[in-house]
């Protein structure tokens, strides 16, 4: 049985208590984890503030900070099997995912390292002769970055890269699910050369752990990734410090499809869009709004690539769809499949979970044309459905793609330009992607509208929303003051 530690102050320890992990490919417990409760997270806390006040830190050129950024990633690549295997063992997302997207991990340090020394104040033509007047960036502070069980390296590199090329010092919370990639990731960041505290990396339960943790005096920040219930508590935690949130939250994203579109590049995109994954992903396109024009030839296409699809062992490289992380997840993709089909529904291929073994669910399509309030439709699933409704004009696609209380991903496939121009204005949603899906890079923004989330990671804003800008006043006049009465 492995054994992990959390890290806070530069030094590896045992948690409060240890709790077991589940190895989602079996049910089966494969490692015990360190739980931090109130004085762990308090002591991760004060490392990182008295880190970013130090003169280690606080007086580090931006440069320098770019560079134990370049090294950091530099150790990510070397590391990058390690990682990978330790995500598909803790997550059950399959090793040919984890291994592609923690290599392009690196890259989102490389990025933020690169742009440490790019984060530039200003100087302002101030309106009054005897002042000169500019703007000096700074970091906002401690930095509560709590993460969910998806694609932690990926989603902490969003939140750690730029708060550090800021200046910011960061806590870290691994989601207990999974918490393996984190924790040993914090074996890698030691090595790095940053001073002590800048990051720590701890885990433990949301009631306790993350409720101290963003609702702590001494955060400034709190970027948070996961869902909308648990965003709602945060935002509650973080008004106890009025400390600024970022919020990237879940998704349902439309995938629409129109009957000029290059079927094959679309259906090949469709089952990436939901099924990559296992469909764990926020920005999995759940729901297929196709023309109904060619939506049999379209369905008859998906299925049976669906029914293809390689179902088995997260670690096997021939795997395409593995387990879920967590049997709550594949007892609500039956509940909200059970309760579709009761309102009318039809199931295209899968709706059942798999009896073997292991947290499996087969990749699985069901039609909810013409019952718009179908929970399929309206909830997110986090597994490998797909929802479909089919439309007739343009404008009901539209309608379709919007009506929904989140907004993080949409996909358009269209050979119309200007058609697809229109889409683009009219989706409601932080991304478009317009034939194809899917698409990440560390110069794009990420982040999406209403319960999808506020706030955006990923490119130069993200960097710029770690920092705080101060006005600063400079007379250059030795005339004495006038009239101290009048504010000048
Ligand atoms: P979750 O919201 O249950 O948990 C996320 C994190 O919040 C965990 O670390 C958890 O311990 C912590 N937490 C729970 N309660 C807390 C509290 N009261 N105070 C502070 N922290 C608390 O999410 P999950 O089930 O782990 O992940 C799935 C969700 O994440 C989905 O909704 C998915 O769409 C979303 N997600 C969003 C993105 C994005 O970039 N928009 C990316 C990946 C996942």
């Amino acid at each position: 049985m492995q054994k992990f530690q959390q890290y806070i102050n530069g030094t590896f320890s045992d948690g409060a208590a240890q709790f077991a992990s589940i190895d989602p490919a079996t049910g089966q417990t494969w490692a015990m984890m360190p739980e931090a409760r109130v004085d762990d997270v308090n002591a991760a806390v004060d490392a990182a503030d008295h880190a970013f006040f130090s003169p280690e830190w606080s007086s580090m050129t931006a440069t320098q900070r770019g560079k134990l950024l370049y090294r950091l990633a530099d150790l990510i690549s070397e590391n990058a099997p390690r990682l990978a295997e330790l995500e598909t063992r803790d997550t059950g997302k399959i090793i040919r995912e984890t291994s592609a997207q923690i290599a392009y991990v690196a890259e989102f340090y490389r990025y933020y390292a690169g742009l440490a020394d790019k984060i530039e104040g200003a100087y302002l033509p101030i309106d009054k002769p005897d002042m000169e007047v500019w703007l000096r960036r700074e970091p906002v502070g401690v930095v509560a970055a709590v993460v969910p069980w998806n694609s932690q390296l990926f989603l902490s590199a969003v939140k750690i890269g730029p708060a550090l090329a800021a200046g910011c010092t960061v806590v870290l919370k691994a989601s207990e699910e999974a918490p393996s990639p984190m924790l040993e990731f914090a074996r890698i960041f030691d090595q790095a050369g940053f001073p002590t505290g800048v990051l720590n990396v701890i885990t433990g339960f949301g009631a306790e752990c993350g409720s101290v943790l963003t609702s702590h005096p001494k955060v400034a920040h709190v970027a948070f990734t996961g869902g909308p219930d648990t965003a709602r508590h945060i935002v509650r935690n973080s008004a106890e410090n009025l400390a600024s949130t970022s919020l990237e939250l879940g998704g349902k994203s439309p995938f629409i499809v129109f009957d000029d579109a290059d079927i094959e590049s679309a259906v090949n995109a469709q089952i990436s869009g939901i099924f990559a994954a296992t469909g764990q992903s926020c920005v999995a396109g759940s729901r297929l709004v196709i023309s109904n024009n060619i939506k049999d030839e379209f369905l008859s296409q998906l299925k049976q690539k669906a029914e293809a699809v390689v179902i088995g062992a997260p670690d096997d490289m021939a795997t395409e769809v593995g387990p879920l992380c967590t049997e709550g997840q594949r007892k609500n993709a039956l509940k909200l499949i059970e309760d579709s089909v009761e309102l009318g529904a039809k199931v295209i291929t899968g709706g059942t979970a798999i009896d073997c073994e292991g947290i499996y669910f087969p990749p699985t399509i069901i039609d909810c044309s013409n019952i718009p309030d179908a929970p399929c439709l309206r909830n997110e699933f986090f597994g490998p459905v797909l929802s479909v409704v089919g439309f007739d004009t343009e404008e009901e696609a539209l309608k379709i793609a919007n009506d929904t209380t989140f907004g993080l991903a949409s996909g358009v496939f269209t050979k119309d330009l200007t058609r697809a121009h229109r889409m683009i204005r009219g989706i409601r949603a932080g991304i478009v992607w317009v034939n194809t899906y899917r698409a990440v890079s560390p110069i794009a923004p990420f982040g999406g509208h209403g319960l999808s989330g506020h706030g955006r990671e990923g490119g130069l804003q993200a960097a710029l929303d770690y920092t705080k800008v101060k006005a600063v006043w400079l007379r250059t006049s030795d005339d004495p003051i006038p009239d101290p009465f009048v504010m000048r």
